[in-house]
């Protein structure tokens, strides 16, 4: 099985998506297809996804498009444009934003007005303008429906709306018929260029790629052709294009665009820099160390794009609801158009009102609003530095009551510094020989200590690193271990207490104490402002650490963590972390993922902090660029947000169309108020969702 992204290159109209998605999962070959209304991808897991397209052309039938591949050389590997034909169109949605469609729509307004002036005068004026503005604004509609309907889709929106226009024209509503018209497809017409605009606007905040870069000969490529190794000129006011190493050169770079972080930080000769990161003063040389594919703004563009891909519950209840939504107010409105007329004998008046509920029959809004307000959180959080992974994981974020937190690295520095040696310079030198091969905190500051000292290295026969507890290594036959107390008692060597606040690393030879290393970590200067905004939002708050019991209680205690649970093997994390969620319920777990793979993925959310380990990037449902604890209630806030939204939307497309047929039973029926349930409240659900990105503020950082 292989799984391949394509995009979709016209796709307009959100239930459609889902239709066309329906589609391709009852295809036999197809093992998954998700169809991402935000994007316009595909994605297509199959045993031969390219293949399969291909065949698509036969198929077009089945799936009502044709389709045409082409490789994309400018976005990221695996992904392809699939361009959708015109001439085959069934959706006359795709002119809807283009000059021409307003050039109709004024068109056909202006035959309407002129229809208005003349009816008081005469019939046989006024009728003409109606009919040939009528014609002008439905023909694409008329076609299309009647296209659809050889082909058996009776609940086709277009088929819907001539009926009802049509109709409107029966009972001689001629004014009506185009004013439904007219109104419908300028509502449309709104809808498109809010879709539009809000994908667009989503997509500037996420898409740092750069178009070229400009090569330090002065020839410019275009991005994707830059190789690693090549040498590029970043500019002051440039973003940095592709992730490298300066070369040459001294600037400051504000990272905000990848981490969400504030501060500008200094780069010189040697330091790497990441891409999508703003030059800020200085003339930067940099050596082209990952092709635009492999780089950081391809990696969080690909983030967001599957994220959106992985949707929320209320995303897919919402398909299959507007799946039976369509047929049920048909049949409402031929209740409606039948009954009350039999009883009263007033067809006229309820044929008109049935009429309306066919206006209303799309449920566009519905199927719309919900994956552009989760696509549209995902976006506001990679602008703070929060990569969420999918739209499901960030609905589960909506529900968690307990944040479980690694100490070091979350709400520390983690970068220790060594303040004191007992046993001499010995003593480090053999601990930094055990610790040069590990990637913990705790050894790179032992390492940094050791050569600050000028001290010599040995290297061990053999190494082995035991998680949460140390290292044990064995030079000329001797066993050497360095590590906790833990450690040490499973061999057989007791400690007395330790200092509080403080990290200890015993170094012990063939069984006997050699000395200890204490190690002091700095909390983070928001951790504190970070818990109790999450005890503000209820938030049970723990600690669930490696380290020894009198420095993570210091800490808890400084922070004010409700509970601390200290000394735990990674296993045991994962067992405790079972313990907070029976009495609590969803639990998040954050770590810099040093030893807590099992609980990342064991967590019902499992967050990593972006300055740890790949592993845990790809074990976590969200990643944190920054390294600022402040990212976590920032996260579940645009979660919890994110998810309010989403319902708001579908209770008010709802409540609005309900709210409009139930005044149409009683008697105030206008199908200018049903256009309006239609687009216009479509167009509301719209700027609702992308209401977050505008008022920046409302999530607070
Ligand atoms: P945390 O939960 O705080 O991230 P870890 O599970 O990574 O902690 O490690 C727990 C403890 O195990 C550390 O506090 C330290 O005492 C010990 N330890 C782990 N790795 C090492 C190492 N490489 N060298 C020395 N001690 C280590
Ligand atoms: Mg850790």
């Amino acid at each position: 099985m292989e799984q391949k992204v394509y995009t979709l290159a016209n796709l307009d109209c959100a239930n459609c998506a889902a239709k066309i998605e329906a589609k391709f999962n009852a295809l036999p070959e197809v093992e998954a297809a998700t169809i991402v209304f935000a994007t316009r991808q595909l994605r297509l897991t199959a045993e031969d996804p390219d293949g399969l397209i291909e065949k698509l052309t036969q198929i077009g039938r089945t799936v009502e498009r044709d389709f045409e591949i082409h490789t994309d050389a400018h976005t990221h590997h695996n992904h392809h444009e699939c361009h959708c034909h015109d001439h085959e169109h069934d959706h006359h949605h795709e002119h809807d934003t283009g000059w021409g469609s307003l050039v109709t729509i004024l068109l056909g307004a202006g035959l309407f007005l002129a229809g208005i002036l003349l009816q008081p005068l005469t019939l046989l004026a006024s009728l003409p303008c109606f009919i040939a503005a009528y014609l002008i604004l439905g023909w694409d509609i008329l076609k299309t429906a009647a296209k659809n309907l050889l082909r058996g889709h009776v609940f086709d929106e277009n088929f819907l709306m001539s009926i009802a226009t049509i109709g409107a024209f029966v009972i001689q509503e001629y004014p009506e018929a185009v004013g439904v018209m007219l109104f419908y497809r300028v509502g449309r017409y709104f809808e498109q260029r809010a879709v539009e605009r809000s994908r667009s606007q989503i997509m500037e905040a996420v898409d740092l790629r750069p178009e070229t870069v400009l090569l330090s000969d002065g020839t410019v490529i275009p991005a994707a052709a830059a190789k690693a190794g090549d040498l590029v000129q970043v500019r002051p006011g440039d973003r940095i294009p592709l992730d490298g190493t300066v070369i040459s050169g001294e600037s400051r770079i504000d990272t905000a665009p990848i981490t969400g972080e504030s501060v500008p930080v200094a780069a010189r000769q040697g330091d790497a820099v990441l891409s999508g990161c703003m030059n800020l003063s200085g003339l930067l040389t940099l050596r082209v160390e990952k092709p635009l594919s492999e780089s950081m703004v391809t990696r969080i563009l690909q983030s967001v794009e599957n994220a959106a891909a992985g949707k929320p519950k209320i995303d897919r209840f919402i398909t299959r609801f507007a799946k039976y939504y369509t047929p049920a107010v048909v049949a409402a409105a031929a209740l409606v158009a039948i009954v009350p007329s039999l009883i009263t004998g007033n067809w006229n008046y309820w044929v008109y009102t049935a009429l309306s509920f066919l206006v209303m029959s799309c449920p566009c809004a519905l199927v719309l609003s919900v994956p552009l307000a989760y696509f549209s959180g995902i976006g506001m959080g990679s602008k703070q530095g929060i990569l969420f992974k999918s739209g499901l994981t960030m609905e589960a974020m909506a529900n968690i009551k307990a944040v479980a937190m690694d100490k070091t690295g979350t709400l520390t520095e983690g970068s220790f510094t060594v303040r004191q040696v007992s046993g001499g310079d010995d003593v480090l030198s053999l601990c930094a020989s055990c610790e040069q091969f590990s990637t913990h905190p705790i050894a790179v500051s032992i390492l940094a200590a050791a050569k600050e000292r000028g001290l010599s290295f040995t290297k061990p026969e053999q190494v082995e690193e035991l998680a949460g507890q140390g290292i044990r290594a064995v030079f000329g036959g001797k066993t050497v271990l360095c590590g906790n107390e833990k450690l040490l008692a499973a061999h057989g060597i007791s400690i007395e207490a330790q200092r509080a606040g403080m990290t200890c690393v015993y170094v012990a030879e063939s069984g006997v104490l050699l000395g200890q290393i204490t190690l002091g970590d700095t909390i983070k200067n928001d951790a504190s402002e970070a818990v109790s905004q999450l005890h503000r939002m209820n938030i049970h708050t723990a600690i669930l650490t490696g380290d020894g019991e009198v420095a993570s209680q210091a800490i808890g205690k400084e922070l004010g963590i409700d509970s601390v649970y200290a000394r735990l093997l990674p296993e045991q994390k994962l067992e405790t972390l079972q313990q907070l969620r029976k009495t609590h319920g969803s639990v998040m777990f954050v770590g810099d993922g040093i030893n807590d793979a099992p609980v990342l993925s064991g967590a019902d959310v499992g967050a990593a902090m972006g300055s740890g380990a790949d592993a845990a990037i790809e074990a976590a449902d969200v990643v944190f660029m920054t390294s600022k604890t402040r990212a976590i209630p920032t996260a579940l806030r645009i979660a919890a947000q994110t998810r309010r939204i989403a319902w708001q939307n579908v209770i008010f497309a709802l409540a609005v169309k309900l709210i409009v047929m139930i005044l149409g039973v009683l008697g105030y029926a206008s199908m200018g108020a049903a256009v309006f349930a239609d687009s216009g409240v479509a167009v509301i659900c719209i700027l609702h969702a992308l209401a977050p990105l505008y008022l920046k503020k409302s999530v607070k950082k």
